[in-house]
């Protein structure tokens, strides 16, 4: 194994484990450990070349960083990545992954992500310790986001779900589960997925609405929950909203950092996506602690109070939802900082 350093100004470590010949094997980025050692997935994908496979570790390790902070985790951020098709892995890849994780001593530790799955952080837990591979964070996910889509609608007024209509974009691992907790909370639910029979599947055991995935954003709607992909919120689409809240599972909702301001500007409610999906990440930590499902269960559901305060502070400042996470973020670290 071949680990070097490469300095990255703002990052306490970044590690690049390079094959005999000198390719880049693995990237890992631990951005910062102030709250606590540094949660981060293992992606693997292919890249352009290897500036591309660094530059997104580097900028998924800094988002990583700034949702523990946000959402009160004892954790900082990091993430690796892994450039090569899912078909080039091999026991031995993963292996070589792990010994340079191992190298990072526990400050790294790593859950799946895309490219990944359990068995594969399995592999890489015969040699690095710990890594999360004991249950899928999805449910806990929607668990979250169902307590901060409640959170919003009580920054509107209403005091339940009730009547209210929530439209789910995509029927996955996280909207499946969202889709039940809104039903079960009596709000009338439409849901639209790519892959059409996945969501008539879960609309049909809930009696949910299958929306057409191009006419979701456009319907008139209390609440749209974007879990699919990012880039949900574009300089086109922004105008074409017909939502009083948007909460949902998916990373990078909004194209663009800017569009927080447009959406302040149109009256839409905007929860930050990296706060309001922490539910994984919380069940993931707490696992890590050893607690019981009802003490992850009750500290998912503090999801709903990081964004009822987010909604505090952007309405009494008059600035984006967005701004209030970032200062929550950074607060936290400096204190945590000025305290060591
Ligand atoms: P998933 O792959 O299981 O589900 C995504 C679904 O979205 C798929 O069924 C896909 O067909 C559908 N889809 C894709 N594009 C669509 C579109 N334009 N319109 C409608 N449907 C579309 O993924 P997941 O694990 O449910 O994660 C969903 C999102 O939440 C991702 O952005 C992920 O990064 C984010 N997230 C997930 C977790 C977690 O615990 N799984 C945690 C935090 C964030």
């Amino acid at each position: 194994m071949t680990v070097e350093e490469l300095p990255v100004e703002g990052f306490e470590r970044v590690v690049v484990d390079r094959a005999p010949g000198g390719a880049l094997r693995s990237v890992i980025a631990v951005h910062d450990t102030t709250l606590g050692p540094a949660l981060g997935g293992v992606r693997m994908r292919p890249y352009d070349n290897e500036e591309a496979a660094v530059a997104e570790c580097l900028a998924l390790a800094r988002a990583m960083t700034l949702k523990a902070a946000a959402t009160g985790l004892e954790l900082g951020g990091g993430w690796s990545v892994i450039p090569g098709d899912v078909s080039a892995k091999t026991p031995e890849l993963l292996l070589a992954h792990g010994r340079a994780i191992a190298s990072l001593a526990g400050r790294f530790i790593p859950v799946n992500d895309v490219g990944t799955d359990q068995d594969d952080l399995r592999k890489i837990g015969e040699v690095a310790a710990p890594v999360c591979a004991q249950g899928d964070p999805s449910p806990w996910t929607a668990l979250g986001v169902a307590a901060g889509i409640l959170a919003c609608a009580r920054h509107l007024g209403h005091t339940e779900l009730t009547g209210l209509r929530v439209g789910v974009q995509g029927a996955g691992h996280v909207g499946s589960a969202l889709v039940h907790l809104l039903a079960e909370a009596g709000a009338e639910v439409l849901v639209s997925d790519v892959v059409a029979e996945r969501a008539e599947t879960v609309a049909e055991s809930v009696g949910a609405e299958v929306v057409d995935p191009g006419a979701l954003l456009t319907r008139e709607l209390d609440v749209l929950a974007p879990c699919a992909l990012g880039g949900v919120v574009t300089p086109a689409s922004v105008g074409e909203l017909r939502c009083r809240v948007i909460a949902g599972g998916a990373n990078n909702v909004l194209a663009s950092t800017r569009l927080a301001e447009d959406l302040l500007a149109r009256g839409i409610v905007y929860a930050p996506d990296f706060c309001v999906n922490a539910g994984g990440a919380i069940f993931l930590q707490e696992q890590l602690l050893g607690h019981d499902h009802e003490a992850i269960r009750r500290r998912v559901l503090t999801v709903g109070e990081v964004i009822t305060d987010l909604l505090t502070h952007a309405t009494t400042d008059g600035i984006p939802t967005t701004q209030a996470a970032h200062d929550l973020a950074n607060a936290r670290l400096a204190k945590a900082a000025a305290a060591d």
